[in-house]
């Protein structure tokens, strides 16, 4: 009897290791899971990269769109869905940049969760009118001056989300504005650095016309503010008459846009006996891959504006 009693507390023993060792590992799990930060998401590049900068430590960023993706076609999967309904906080550019995202967003307003719309209160100044479309352009992070104030929202959002660490996110955020202050300032001396009469950038869509009102550039596109438009024909007959009278030296191709375009513009100007090179890749609506000095924002402008002037000067 007393034996088998002795067997029977070993069996307990054992049987209450196991539920011990099970318990941790279930609770290590959670902690995985639930590692206490705030969890954003954000669509674009662009926003990732900035939500990662005034976070920090703080924050988990789950960026929708990778490096070469094109947000004004983007669809949403059942997967990024169920990414935002466990968001703490949600940020997306706005101005119709994520055009088939748009039920997606009304959706959310109804529900209790923060949302940020980044191109929220800028000034209507600032801002361009697209006539095409009678709405507002949404590249709006082609003037690092525009950045910066978008960049305020994204702020507030997550002072709202979390007040406990609003000391960090502001001083993160001033150091911030003022690495875009220089980045500002640096734009602006290289493209001083082209001659007046070659500051036109030509690309496949119109994504620069921000970047041409901050620093005294034309801005040609193929298509219109979103590639969901087809460029017509018409449009590349134009465009190529207006390289050969200007003697234009380089078109750009963007990485998030098919070369396509591109190329057969750069054709029609060879076939009235003008040569036009092909400039390089511009990052236009997103950041460069990760591992690379364009996987930043900052990084991506310096490489744009880079890419720029070594053509045109
Ligand atoms: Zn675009």
């Amino acid at each position: 009897m007393r034996i088998k009693l002795k067997k029977y507390n070993k069996i307990i023993g054992v049987f209450v290791s196991v539920m011990m060792v099970l318990m941790i590992a279930g609770c290590a799990k959670e902690q995985n899971e639930d590692n206490g930060k705030i969890k954003i998401v954000t669509t674009t590049t662009m926003l990732a990269d900035l939500a990662r900068v005034i976070g920090g430590d703080y924050v988990q960023v789950n960026g929708l769109m990778g490096p070469g993706i094109d947000p004004h076609l983007y669809k949403a999967s059942a997967g990024d869905v169920s990414v935002i309904q466990e968001a703490d906080l949600v940020v997306y550019n706005g101005l119709d940049l994520e055009s088939k995202l748009g039920e997606i967003f009304a959706s959310l307003e109804k529900e209790e969760k923060v949302v940020v719309m980044i191109a929220e209160g800028l000034p209507d100044a600032d801002l361009i009118m697209d006539e095409e479309t009678g709405g507002y352009d949404p590249h709006i992070w082609f003037d690092v001056n525009l950045w910066k104030m978008a960049s305020s929202n994204l702020l507030e959002g997550l002072i709202k989300v979390d007040p406990m660490n609003k000391e960090v996110y502001i001083k993160n955020h001033e150091a911030y504005v003022k690495e875009l202050e220089v980045l500002n300032s640096y734009v602006g001396e290289e493209v001083a650095l082209i001659p007046e009469s070659a500051r036109v950038i030509i690309t496949a869509h119109d994504a620069f016309q921000y970047f041409g009102k901050a620093y005294g550039m034309e801005v040609l596109g193929l298509q219109g503010i979103s590639t969901e438009s087809e460029a017509g024909t018409g449009d590349v007959k134009s465009l190529a008459d207006y390289i050969v009278e200007g003697q234009i030296k380089a078109i750009f191709v963007e990485s998030s846009v098919p070369k396509r375009n591109i190329e057969a513009l750069q054709e029609a100007v060879k076939a009235q006996g003008f040569d036009v090179e092909i400039g390089g890749e511009l990052y236009s609506d997103s950041l460069g891959t990760t591992g690379t000095d364009a996987e930043t924002y900052i990084g991506t402008m310096r490489s744009n504006v880079e890419t720029i002037v070594n053509a045109l000067k």
